[in-house]
């Protein structure tokens, strides 16, 4: 899903489980792609053409919505910050560093990016849980760029639950 879609799912699950901690929640909800994205927009930016606005934007566009990877390594650090492998390492060390209901929380929001990506995504940037061991990947998620209701009923259900926590 989106970063705000992380973010506020971050926001939801340490505000109900600690009631509090809410940005680093969001921090940790939104770390799988706080490592990559901007590798990923550095990559299509590097690629999209840029002899006309239009032309740029129209690459920018098919780059975001196909599901296709663009680059090799592109796929190397989006799956490399998108596995269980790298949750694990995480979790251990926020475990080392924090006390253990915090560290939980903290783990749990991190767990929850995987989770919401599986239905979110598609083709190449299907979810590989046990990326880099294995690559196979977990297929019938949809792209929520391009698929409505993906984005809409992922929003709907994210907020209803949000409006009871949070609120
Ligand atoms: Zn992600």
């Amino acid at each position: 899903m989106d970063p705000a879609f992380h973010i506020v799912s971050g926001m939801v699950i340490a505000k109900a489980l600690t009631g509090d901690h809410l940005v680093a929640g969001a921090l940790m909800a939104n770390l799988p792609d706080l490592i990559s994205v901007p590798f990923s927009y550095t990559v299509k930016f590097r690629l999209a053409r840029k002899d006309r606005l239009t032309h740029f934007l129209s690459d920018f566009k098919r780059f975001e919505q196909s599901g296709i990877a663009v680059s090799p390594d592109l796929m190397r650090v989006y799956h490399g910050a998108h596995n269980l492998f790298f949750w694990a390492i995480v979790s251990i060390s926020l475990l080392v560093a924090l006390p253990p209901p915090l560290a939980i929380t903290l783990s749990l929001c991190h767990l929850s990016h995987l989770l919401t990506d599986v239905h979110s995504h598609e083709k190449d940037y299907a979810s590989r849980p046990l990326y880099p061991l294995f690559t196979s990947s977990i297929s019938g998620g949809r792209n929520w760029t391009s698929n409505k209701l993906v984005f809409f009923g992922s929003w709907g259900l994210l907020l209803i639950i949000a409006f009871f926590v949070l609120l």
